[in-house]
């Protein structure tokens, strides 16, 4: 397994390695890699010839208060599961690095990324666009691989990448879950033992919400006690969305699938967790 922590020399070898015939599939992470992570990385394994995962806690989409210092990092781990999961080269760049002290050009989308973490993380999607574009630019990949478990990233990235002609497929691979019910993240780490307890209302919730759906309530009432579950057992809600999975417009009777969209606090730790839903026709 390759290791390249310069931009520059990572780029000198993708190009020759696109020159060769290779195709290439790359995982974009911050690492503390989980399984859900892992899942990704089998996914993308058997799409190209040549497989990389980046490992980058990107400073530019942590807002001034955000967890950018604290985020939880172990990158000799992380190695040993890239390898393990049969990753061909790690680029874990230094952030001086990726960013010139004198940056001034952002990738940004305007729309699909202003609702639900847009509204809390007003600077968050413009930091992601950014420095995914630049990792489609350094890695020269065919393919690359997102998670559902970032259900807004994932069409934010597919909107960039059909506006600027990105010649790159998006994939979107499963959301993965602990034992627990609990959506895996790196930022679990963070909770509490009585905390993750609280945090499994949120997928106890799209549970239940997905069959009250399926079963024929109408959105608003379904919204209403999905909201007041969650009340009770965070510390705060930021939002529960029911929306077009597409457009993220708001759920109607019309919508064909509804992404239901959940961000809560529980202690200090915000977590997100979604879920996609077609009703019965
Ligand atoms: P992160 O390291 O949190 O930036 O995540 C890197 C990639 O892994 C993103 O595409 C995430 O959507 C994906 N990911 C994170 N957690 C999960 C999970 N529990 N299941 C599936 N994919 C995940």
């Amino acid at each position: 397994m390759e290791i390249f922590k310069d931009p520059a020399l990572f780029q000198k070898r993708m190009l020759e390695l696109k020159r060769a015939g290779k195709s290439i599939a790359i995982v974009p992470t911050m690492g503390y890699l989980h399984d859900g992570h892992a899942s990704l990385i089998d996914n993308a394994r058997p799409r190209a010839d040549v497989l990389v995962v980046s490992i980058f806690v990107n400073p530019t989409q942590f807002g001034p208060t955000e967890d950018l210092q604290s985020y939880p990092r172990d990158f000799n781990r992380d190695c040993t599961i890239c390898a393990n999961h049969g990753t061909d080269i790690i680029f874990a760049p230094d952030a001086e690095l990726m960013y010139a002290p004198d940056r001034s050009v952002w990738v940004e989308e305007t729309c699909l990324s202003r609702g639900l973490c847009g509204k809390d993380r007003p600077t968050h999607f413009r930091g992601v666009t950014t420095v995914v574009a630049k990792l489609f630019l350094l890695s020269q990949a065919d393919i690359a691989v997102f998670g559902q478990k970032d259900a807004q990233q994932a069409l934010v990235i597919r909107r960039m990448v059909r506006d600027l002609n990105f010649p790159i497929e998006i994939v979107i691979s499963p959301l993965i879950r602990d034992t627990d019910g609990v959506a895996m993240s790196s930022r679990n780490t963070y909770l509490s033992a009585a905390e993750r307890e609280r945090a499994r209302i949120l997928n106890q919730s799209l549970t239940a919400a997905t069959a009250a759906l399926r079963a024929g309530e109408p959105v608003e009432a379904v919204q209403q006690k999905t909201l007041s579950a969650i009340t009770e057992r965070a510390d705060r809600v930021d939002y529960v969305a029911f929306l077009d999975s597409e457009t993220l417009e708001p759920a109607n009777a019309a919508t064909g699938e509804i992404l239901i969209a959940l961000a809560a606090v529980f202690g200090h730790t915000r977590l997100i967790d979604n879920t996609l839903v077609r009703r019965p026709e």
